[in-house]
């Protein structure tokens, strides 16, 4: 999978704020400064798409991009066509300075649309791989287990630690989220690791 264009279509903070058009969606969340801005521009290669800010719990909208993605059977090398996907960037969550009062409209508002968004694909929920998941990942990986939506757990700045620490802590997330056999994908934005992976897992769902 390539993708060959990306642009910001919209933000929004009501549900009429969504855009109009109705394609497949593609869902990144996680706590504020885990490195989802950096993901979105390694996956998509274009850089600045989602703005990399030093201020966490800043973005409070639904960001909604339009993206390209050129498809190719990675194993006969066949074209099988172009599609186009919203990728969906949602605010942070777990940021100690927003208020109580924030957070609950925001859950509402980040949970209104995970349970009616007609064309989600799937969530990408990201994990900081060098710490066990605080008690907001787990609440939010298990509301979404809970409610059906699709997960897909990736671990963020793979290369801040070593292969033996990087297998410990995989099993310590897997056992912290309280599941056995899910599979997580190690991320690094600085080195593009785990990116074709992640684009299969895309490519999969959009076939
Ligand atoms: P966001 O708040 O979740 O969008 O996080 P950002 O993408 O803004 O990243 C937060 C900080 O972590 C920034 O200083 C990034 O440079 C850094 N960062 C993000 N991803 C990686 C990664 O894969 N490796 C390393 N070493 N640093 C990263």
């Amino acid at each position: 999978v390539v993708i060959t264009q990306g642009r910001y279509i919209a933000s929004a903070v009501r549900k009429d704020q969504y855009p109009e058009r109705e394609l497949p969606e593609i869902v990144f969340i996680g706590r504020s400064n885990v490195g989802k801005s950096s993901l979105i521009n390694s996956l998509t290669r274009i850089r600045g798409l989602a703005r990399v800010s030093a201020q966490p719990g800043k973005t409070q909208t639904i960001n909604f991009f339009e993206l390209t993605a050129k498809l190719r059977d990675e194993k006969t090398g066949e074209e099988e066509g172009r599609k186009d996907f919203y990728l969906v960037d949602l605010p942070g969550y777990g940021y100690a300075k927003t208020g109580k009062e924030r957070r609950k409209i925001w859950k509402k508002f980040i949970d209104e649309y995970l349970l009616t968004s007609p064309n989600l694909q799937f969530v990408c929920q990201l994990i900081d791989i060098r710490h066990e998941p605080m008690a907001s990942d787990v609440e939010m990986f298990q509301w979404l287990v809970e409610h059906h939506v699709p997960v897909l757990i990736v671990a963020t700045k793979a290369d801040k630690i070593g292969k033996n620490a990087r297998q410990k802590n995989i099993a310590a997330i897997r056992r912290a989220l309280g599941v056995k056999e899910i599979s997580i994908l190690p991320y690094s934005s600085v080195k593009n690791e785990g990116r074709s992976d992640l684009l299969d897992v895309i490519r999969e769902t959009l076939v």
